[in-house]
């Protein structure tokens, strides 16, 4: 199958390209689309056929459920059973936006769309063209990250094109880098407390301003312990990987953390490897060996967020077989940014404190 992409310099003008993707949509076909996160892959989320095309595409395992987008918070009703009241007041202070939320869901929503499970998880996202495919489509539409399953999320149109070209029939290309660059925070709304299942762009400490109390789930800097069944079931794959095997530094100084990444590097290079090192402004002259790229600086944690997907792309196309990285704070985008290199990293992390 061709793949088209369509550039959206202009949203009106461009608008024919939106009701083009929309058609498809309503078709029951897949189109990928940006949102402020990452790309997304989107379909009809109450055609369970349609919803099958996208884990198709990808190759994701079918018991990890999907997103569903939507462009009106009340466009969400028929879609649940129920809505604490809290979720009001998390509605109306960060949607459109970066964060999902889980609650209990009503028979409309397809089993294929949520893996068979009782829930459903449903944002609105803040970007534009999302939010005009979403209501030209005159549907609620399930979307995943636009990528092939377990490697990178996609922060450009050209990344999507990369996994998925030929597999796909449209990209709508939003022309800039998506602003946010990791998956929305995931927030469990259907049970007696809420629950950090997957951290964000929206914060715990943002979320801490609208709820009485938030908990984080403990898998987020962890793997997930094989004899219960994970709450969020995309937490428990080995995820977000670039092809390079990642190896996470960690340590009690910054100092520290660079010199046991040299005697790494030393070791590596020594054994005929390619080296990568994902290193921050703080930490650049610390290092001379190696492909080397700053993932920004530590004082400025969204930042690194926005850019570390493409700094994993790149580390790809430079042909590095590992990539030593640091570890940074886990604090508010930070634990959002060690959820995913943890994972990356096949949890793969050595403590140089120790
Ligand atoms: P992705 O679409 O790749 O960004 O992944 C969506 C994430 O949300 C995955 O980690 C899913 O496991 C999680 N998720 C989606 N729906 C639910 C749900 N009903 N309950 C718990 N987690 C969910
Ligand atoms: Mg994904």
């Amino acid at each position: 199958m061709e793949t088209k992409v369509y550039k959206i310099n202009d949203i009106e003008k461009d608008f024919w390209a939106i009701d083009e993707a929309a058609a498809l949509i309503r078709q029951g076909q897949v189109v990928a689309f940006p949102t402020e996160t990452v790309y997304g892959l989107g379909a009809n989320a109450l055609d369970g056929q349609a919803v099958d095309r996208i884990f198709k595409a990808k190759g994701r395992p079918n018991d990890n459920p999907l997103i569903v987008h939507v462009s009106r918070r009340g466009d969400i009703e028929p879609l649940v059973l129920e809505a604490p009241p809290e979720t009001h007041a998390l509605m109306e202070a960060f949607w459109p936006g970066p964060l999902t939320i889980i609650l209990k869901k009503s028979g409309v929503v397809p089993h294929e769309t949520t893996a068979g499970l009782s829930t459903v998880a449903l944002r609105m996202p803040n970007h534009p063209i999302a939010l005009a495919l979403i209501e030209r489509s005159g549907v609620p539409l399930a979307a995943p990250s636009a990528n092939t399953s377990g490697s990178l999320s996609p922060t450009t149109a050209q990344h999507v094109l990369e996994d998925l070209s030929g597999a796909i029939p449209m990209i709508l290309d939003g022309i800039y880098p998506c602003r946010v660059g990791l998956e929305s925070t995931v927030l469990d709304m259907s049970g007696e407390n809420p629950i950090i299942l997957r951290p964000g762009g929206i914060t715990p400490g943002m979320l801490k301003e609208v709820l009485r109390c938030v908990d984080l789930d403990e898998s987020i800097l962890k793997p997930t312990d094989p004899r219960h069944s994970p709450r969020s079931p995309g937490m428990k794959y080995k995820h977000y990987a670039p092809r390079a095997q990642v190896v996470i530094f960690k340590g009690s100084s910054l100092e520290m953390m660079a010199d046991k990444i040299n005697d790494a590097l030393d070791e590596y290079l020594g054994r005929g490897l390619k080296v990568g090192i994902l290193a921050s402004d703080e930490t650049l002259s610390h290092y001379s060996q190696g492909e080397i790229i700053s993932m920004g600086s530590r004082e400025d944690p969204a930042a690194i967020a926005t850019g570390l997907y493409a700094s994993l792309r790149e580390f790809d196309k430079a042909g590095v077989d590992i990539i030593l990285a640091e570890w940074v704070e886990e604090e508010e985008e930070g634990l959002a940014i060690m959820n995913r290199m943890i994972r990356a990293a096949g949890f793969h992390v050595v403590d140089t404190s120790r």
